[in-house]
């Protein structure tokens, strides 16, 4: 037997004879959010009316000044201190990768020979990292790569715990000294603040006279796989690209689906209790955890926040599930597909937007007043879709991705709605019925009617759907597993800000009389239904007919990241961006180079990494089951015997095709030189990517006639089954 697959046994049999020594927490209520600097932290140790000023910046967005910032942070870094902790960092979420941190210590020498312990507010609101090696998109020359980060008020400060002590985080927005966002916080800020001036003008017409700050909310479900960290390390696939480039499929894949109805298994459900333990001490409201549809694959949600803040949990989340799996023996993988022909994982991002005073405003009301208002905000998000579905498919654009999207799986590229068959109904009679408040049979007049019931059920709506509304809120599903959900937000927000802004701008023309009004409202929605209808559906997204269907609708369908960062990359998007604040034009376009360079980088990362395995590890493997196979032909022949050779054939024939395809592919990943970042893009699709399918091809059917004991890589069998 290997000795991965030897070590991997032990550890999953060992842990299981570990179990009496692992204890419990004790009480969650005891332990939630005590690494938070939170709100109560900040009340008690702040004086009040520093405390006063700092809640109007958190909950009316007013600047903070510099003699607040002070108190600030002498109460914050005296508590973190207090805590144990020695450090501080700025953290801040680059344009790729997951997170960045500088950690600085609080003390310095007070030259008397001991230490005195410092931070001002001068270094909480405003710090300057050297940021040259960030992707910036050319918005920087190196020679001026300065940045300023700013404490980004919203979202609280928080310590994490390592073996040997503390470090204070605290969150922040990252921009260049000429004021450019460098990294993906502020862009979320502002877009957060377009759609709060938008949502309350139309607020204001449906009677709301203050309507108070419109947050959009976020609750991200993290999909993940894990398997037996010696099979990761023994995988150099695994290790340096997130994914299995080779690989056949197991005799049992997910056809049973037996692993989604199934109990967690103890070493997974021990990791998960770590997991929400140690989350639930910075604050992220977890709430649950279960098995996924593909083996060892799992989902762990937490209750919806803010945008702002659900982003900077949702990037916690996934450090966690990665920092603690190695102490149970595991690896946590992140990436959208680690293995071929099984499902993929996502992240769907379940939004709405809601005000403390009116509620959550996706929320079908009571009155037909209240229904009226939520279907102009639920139609005004439809449009939004229809009209920017190329931004959509772009915010969740990347290598990855493109093995779940475009590929034979859930959701397609391909960006609908779902809405369910009631709310379509209700929409359709809307459509057909006229602005008159005569009431035809089966026509809605909005306004007067009230909604039928509309089902709130979870459990029998449509899962194929890449963006469906689901009884109070639109869940998008084609966010994938690894990525940040900043980007996919920032683009819900601003592409509904500009719905909403257009349907204000509409109802503002109409008179207030309360008929009136309402009828104009009937017109309006009118006019958006019989516009955008196309991009609702609610059959099924993954079968071929819709792909059709969805062709003669004239819906946009980016099958690759190149493809859907092109679409993107137009005058409209960049005018939407800037018009609302959200990115200026320098921004976005040093955004889209950096995300076409991205894509580049990873495909090419793999593409040399499928070469060396194929060549150093595939191939050698076997050139030696052959000779195992000649070798005993020889003999049996020696000794008078005939001897079958089907499987020496087979193997002969596959090492000559695998040979081909390697010297292919040593070929084409020598990039042309002088290319720009779109020829690359296309390059890869055109050429690199045709040749790395064959050679994996060959490859997985050599291991799958090879012998086992021979097979240089763990195999799927064993790193979905061995827990
Ligand atoms: P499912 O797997 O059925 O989609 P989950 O319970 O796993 O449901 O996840 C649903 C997510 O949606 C949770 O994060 C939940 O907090 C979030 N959510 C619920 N209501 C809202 C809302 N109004 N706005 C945004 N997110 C919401
Ligand atoms: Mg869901």
């Amino acid at each position: 037997m290997s000795i991965t697959r030897q070590k991997a046994i032990e550890s999953a049999i060992k842990h299981r004879e570990n179990q009496a020594s692992v204890t419990g927490q004790g009480c969650v209520r005891d332990y939630f959010g005590t690494n938070v600097f939170s709100d109560s932290q900040m009340k008690s140790r702040l004086p009040k009316a520093v405390y006063k000023a700092l809640r109007k910046t958190m909950d009316e967005g007013v600047p903070l000044d510099f003699s607040v910032a002070d108190f600030v942070a002498s109460a914050m870094s005296q508590w973190a201190i207090e805590r144990g902790a020695t450090h501080y960092a700025h953290v801040f979420y680059p344009l790729t990768g997951l997170t960045a941190e500088k950690h600085d210590s609080f003390f310095s020498p007070d030259g008397k020979g001991g230490l005195i312990a410092e931070f001002s507010g001068k270094q909480l609101i405003q710090g300057e990292p050297d940021a040259s090696s960030f992707p910036n998109g050319g918005i920087r020359a190196t020679f001026e790569a300065r940045g300023y980060t700013a404490w980004d008020v919203t979202s609280p400060a928080f310590l994490t715990e390592g073996r040997n002590g503390l470090t204070l985080c605290i969150p922040i927005a990252f921009c260049s000294w000429t004021g450019e966002a460098l990294a993906k916080k502020v862009p979320l800020l502002r877009s957060m603040q377009a759609l709060n001036k938008q949502a309350q003008r139309v607020l204001k017409l449906f009677g709301h006279e203050d309507p108070g700050m419109i947050t959009a909310s976020a609750g991200p479900e993290q999909e993940y796989f894990l398997i037996d960290r010696s099979f990761y390390y023994a995988r150099p696939d695994l290790l340096s690209a997130g994914r299995t480039l080779f690989g056949t499929r197991p005799p049992k894949g997910q056809e049973l689906e037996d692993q989604y109805f199934g109990s967690i298994p103890e070493r997974v459900l021990d990791f998960m209790m770590e997991v929400d333990s140690e989350l639930y001490k910075l604050g992220v409201p977890v709430k649950t955890r279960h098995n996924e549809v593909a083996p060892a694959q799992y989902e762990i949600a937490p209750v919806f926040e803010s945008a702002n803040l659900a982003t900077d949990h949702q990037y916690l989340v996934m450090q966690t599930l990665q920092r603690v799996a190695p102490k149970y023996g595991l690896a946590c993988l992140l990436h959208e597909k680690p293995f071929a022909g099984i499902n993929g994982s996502g992240k769907h991002v379940n939004w709405s937007l809601a005000g403390q005073k009116v509620g959550n405003l996706l929320n079908p009301g009571e009155t037909p007043h209240e229904n009226m208002q939520f279907l102009v905000f639920c139609a005004a998000a439809v449009r939004a879709v229809n009209q920017h579905a190329d931004m959509l498919r772009g915010a969740v654009a990347h290598a990855g991705n493109d093995h779940r999207l475009g590929a034979n799986e859930a959701p397609p590229a391909i960006i609908s709605v779902f809405l369910g068959e009631q709310l379509t109904e209700v929409f359709e009679q809307i459509a057909s019925g006229g602005a008159k408040s005569s009431k035809k049979n089966g026509v809605l007049t909005v306004g007067v009617d009230t909604l039928p019931p509309l089902p709130k059920d979870a459990t029998d709506r449509n899962r194929t759907s890449p963006f469906a509304f689901t009884g109070n809120r639109f869940e998008f599903r084609a966010v994938g597993s690894s990525q940040s959900i900043a980007g996919p937000l920032v683009v819900l927000n601003t592409i509904m800000a500009e719905s909403l802004d257009y349907v204000a701008s509409e109802l503002e023309k109409a008179p207030r009389d309360k008929r009136k009004f309402s009828a104009a409202v009937q017109k309006l929605l009118q006019r958006i239904i019989r516009e955008n209808s196309r991009v609702i559906f609610n059959g099924d997204n993954y079968s071929a007919e819709w792909r059709e269907e969805a062709g003669r609708r004239g819906l946009p369908n980016a099958a690759s990241t190149p493809e859907a960062l092109e679409a993107m990359n137009s005058k409209q998007t960049y005018e939407l961006f800037a018009k609302y604040g959200v990115l200026s034009r320098r921004e976005a376009e040093s955004r889209f180079e950096i995300y076409q360079e991205k894509y580049v980088k990873d495909v090419m990362i793999e593409a040399r990494l499928c070469l060396s395995m194929a060549r150093t590890m595939i191939f050698p493997s076997g050139v030696k089951y052959q000779q195992l196979l000649a070798q005993t032909a020889a003999a049996l022949t020696t000794i008078g015997k005939t001897s079958c050779t089907t499987t020496l054939d087979e193997v002969n024939s596959l090492l000559a095709r695998l040979q081909k395809a390697m010297m292919m592919l040593e070929d084409v990943v020598k990039m042309p030189e002088g290319l720009s970042h779109a020829k690359q893009c296309r390059y890869i699709v055109g050429t690199v990517i045709p040749v790395m399918n064959e050679l994996r091809q060959v490859a997985d059917a050599l291991e799958h006639v090879c012998d086992d004991e021979i097979w240089p890589l763990p195999t799927y069998q064993e790193m979905l089954f061995i827990r």
